[in-house]
């Protein structure tokens, strides 16, 4: 299982499939991608192998310079193109990695509110909430931050949104994440061997941090909701 995103200069779709295949060796049973293209959120999914996604992009391609993927190794829902990330409720499409352990509660709330699930994983609940907190009137950097108050369990998660190609959000705890570097570009990966075709320059998110990234910023905040300053490293990976 495994976690890409950019937001860069060329087609976001062949770099995602290329970080993804760099992290087939943490094992997958599904996998997809989402890109941002003229303002609006797409996505594709397929069952098995990576072979399956990239043949599925042949014939149904994603264009967009922004964009996040994701390996699945199930824990809630069967292994399925529905419960394949990305998942997306209206403006917001989230990938993850791990388990939120509240789902159920969080669940049950989004019950309340009206919200209708379209799958049976824990991840759909962080898509719907913030959701959610975005009909609320809270613009994506602020709806996901109080989405990411609210979630129990271990977690890399990454977020795009409509209309925002100029925007990602990421997250960690109890699960890796790190911040490639580019040139006017900026990735993410649950390991910086995903980014290496990319960038050698890489930060690593320390547990409990989350990351607002634009092509030409990286914003961390800690744990502790303060600004952190993590160091870039250059790396140097024989690939
Ligand atoms: N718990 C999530 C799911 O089952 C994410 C699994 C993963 O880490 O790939 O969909």
């Amino acid at each position: 299982c495994g976690i890409v995103g950019v937001l860069g200069q060329h087609e976001a779709a062949p770099i995602l499939v290329e970080a993804l295949k760099r992290l087939e060796y943490r094992g997958y049973d599904s996998a997809g991608i989402a890109t941002i293209n003229d303002g609006k959120l797409d996505r594709r999914r397929a069952v098995g192998k990576l072979v399956n996604l990239s043949d599925l992009l042949v014939h149904e391609p994603l264009a967009g310079k922004s964009g996040i993927g994701h390996t699945r190794w199930a824990t809630h829902g069967a292994p399925s193109v529905t419960n394949a990330h990305p998942h997306q409720a209206g403006p917001v499409a989230v990938v993850h990695n791990g388990i939120i352990e509240n789902f159920r509660e969080l669940r049950a709330e989004l019950a309340e509110l009206g919200a209708t699930f379209v799958t049976e994983t824990d991840t759909e609940t962080v898509a719907l909430l913030t959701q959610h907190h975005m009909s609320q009137g809270l613009g994506p950097v602020d709806a996901a931050t109080k989405t990411l108050g609210r979630l129990e369990g271990a977690f890399a998660l990454a977020f795009l949104f409509d209309g925002e190609e100029d925007l990602m959000i990421g997250a960690r705890k109890g699960a890796p994440l790190a911040v490639g570097h580019g040139d006017n570009e900026v990735f993410l990966g649950s390991d910086a061997i995903a980014l290496s075709p990319m960038t050698n320059r890489i930060t690593y998110l320390e547990e409990g941090d989350r990351v607002v990234l634009t092509r030409s910023s990286v914003d961390i905040i800690d744990a502790n909701g303060s600004r952190a300053n993590r160091a870039i490293k250059t790396i140097s990976l024989d690939n």
